[in-house]
Formats: structure tokens, C-alpha cells, sequence
């Protein structure tokens, strides 16, 4: 009897909705096409930049992946980084304000993403010594390494985007490019999600740009690693470090000394691997240079 009455109550309350909340709700919002500078396709890791449109077409914010783009108002520019791991297509959606009070009104875009499948990863060529100190052996330290740096990369205790202009934190060549897949000597492949830089042992490396030393210290994989914060979201990665010379709280300027280079962690030989995310997406390092380039506040 109880059961009876609850399930009544339950069917009334559906009923209502769909018929009289729904097509209220549904007549409120609707889709508008809104001209953006986009392009057909964009690879995987690339940071982006938007141009506000020409005509004020009332666009308020503008989401990919999950994360609103940044609004550079003095730029008339949006930015933001296509992710690697959302493979495929990506969806780029946002809110416009059309003057019509009580209407919402929205925009979507699907644009193509390129990525390397992962089936034609190259096996990284790990010595065994170097692979006895970073196998499954440690895979719980591994495990609570992996949690404090997701912890210290999803930070917003940064305060606002640090504008100043970057230069690569060491002048050499790429030996090893952004989004490349691989695979290691136990069969698990993954992406390179950062470039490798030309360093030997010792070789000096620089802040590229101003920041603050977000962490700074020994981890199994990464090795000696400094993660310097940029504001908003914006960080950068050292990795493999023979010597850390910055400590954990630290403000850093283009051009100070993190550490010098070196072989710790896993590595093949001694390089700089270096890494740009941004709200937890990895971008291309040297692409996001020449894109800082366009919006960086030189002093
Ligand atoms: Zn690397």
C-alpha cells in the first residue's frame, strides 16, 4: 500500500517533467554558428590560440576538453592546449551572449585531432641497470611519486598567468620529439609527452621563463626533477637532472640555473627532458614557444 503510493507519487513527478518543464526548458537554449579562426585540424599537444572574432558575436567562454580557454583580453585572444591523450576529435564548445534575456545560447565545434596511434610505438632502448633501479619492483613508490605529482600539477595556488617572455632552458638541439610513441622492455607503451633536449652531464639548465619551484627533488622515473609554476594553471617539467640548485617555494627568472643535466631516472643516455602542460594538458614545448612568442610581455 505504502510501496503503492510512493510509486504513484513517482510517475506523477516524471509526468510533470517531461511535460511541462522539458519544452520550457529545451525552448531556452539553442545552438548558434559563430566565426572562429579555426583550422581543420590541429596535432595533438599543440597550444592554441583564438582570436576574438571580428564582429563582436558576444562569445563569453570557450571550453575544450573540459577546460575554459584562457581570456586574454589584451591580446584579443583566447588560449588554451589541445590535449594528447583525447585522441581523434575534440569538441570546442562555449557560451554566447546574444542580448536575449532569458535564453542560453551555445556554440559547438568539432575539430580533428592528430595523433600517432600508439601501435607504432619504438622500443626505448633502456640499459638493464638503469632498468633494474625503475622496474615493477618499485612499483609502489612509483605509484605515490605519480599521486604527488598529479597533486603538484593540478595546483592553482599560483595565482595569475606570469606573462614574461621564454627561451629554451637549454641552447641544443631536440633529439627526441614531442607525442612520439614507445614502448618499454616490459611491453607497456606510452607518449612522449615532453621533447628531449641535447645535454650532456653537467650541462647547465636555465629557467626558461619567470616562475615559482612548484617541487623540486628525487623521483623513481623522472629522476632528479624540478616542476617550476607559471600561474593559471601553466607549468614546466626538468627531468633527469644531475644536480638540483633551486628549492621548493623558490621565484625563479628567465635565465636562472635549475640544475645541470644529467642521466637520473629512466634514461637511455644523459639529456634534458623537458615538459609544458597546461591545466593538466601536455603541449609541444617548442611549439608553445613560438605561441608564447605572439603573447608574452617582454620587459
Ligand atoms: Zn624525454
Amino acid at each position: 500500500m505504502h510501496r503503492r503510493r510512493k510509486g504513484k507519487f513517482f510517475t506523477f513527478t516524471i509526468t510533470f517533467f517531461f511535460v511541462f518543464l522539458m519544452p520550457w526548458k529545451l525552448g531556452q537554449q539553442e545552438w548558434v554558428e559563430v566565426e572562429l579562426a579555426l583550422q581543420p585540424e590541429y596535432q595533438a599537444g599543440t597550444a592554441l590560440l583564438i582570436p576574438f572574432p571580428p564582429s563582436d558575436q558576444g562569445v563569453q567562454s570557450l571550453q575544450l576538453q573540459g577546460r575554459s580557454l584562457l581570456r586574454l583580453d589584451d591580446k584579443q585572444t583566447w588560449f588554451g592546449v589541445i590535449g594528447l591523450y583525447g585522441g581523434g576529435q575534440t569538441l570546442l564548445h562555449g557560451r554566447v551572449d546574444q542580448g536575449r534575456p532569458g535564453f542560453s545560447t551555445y556554440f559547438r565545434r568539432s575539430l580533428k585531432v592528430l595523433v600517432r596511434p600508439l601501435g607504432e610505438a619504438r622500443r626505448l632502448n633502456v640499459p638493464p641497470e638503469v632498468w633494474a633501479r625503475v622496474d615493477d619492483r618499485h612499483e609502489e613508490q612509483k605509484r605515490l611519486e605519480r599521486e604527488i605529482m598529479q597533486e603538484v600539477l593540478r595546483g592553482d595556488q599560483w595565482g595569475p598567468l606570469m606573462r614574461g617572455c621564454w627561451k629554451r632552458p637549454v641552447n641544443s638541439i631536440m633529439t627526441s620529439p614531442f607525442g612520439s610513441p614507445r614502448s618499454l622492455p616490459d611491453g607497456r607503451r606510452y607518449y612522449h609527452v615532453g621533447v628531449d633536449l641535447r645535454a650532456r652531464t653537467g650541462t647547465p639548465i636555465y629557467s626558461p621563463g619567470p616562475g615559482v619551484v612548484a617541487w623540486a627533488g628525487h623521483m623513481i622515473v623522472p629522476g632528479n626533477v624540478v616542476v617550476l609554476a607559471h600561474g593559471d594553471g601553466l607549468f614546466s617539467r626538468y627531468m633527469h637532472l644531475s644536480r638540483i640548485d633551486v628549492e621548493m617555494g623558490q621565484k625563479v627568472s628567465t635565465g636562472d640555473q635549475l640544475g645541470l643535466a644529467g642521466a637520473t631516472g629512466r634514461v637511455t643516455a644523459p639529456h634534458l627532458h623537458w615538459e609544458v602542460l597546461w591545466r593538466e594538458n601536455h603541449a609541444d614545448p617548442l611549439q608553445f614557444l613560438q605561441v608564447w612568442e605572439q603573447i608574452c610581455h617582454p620587459k
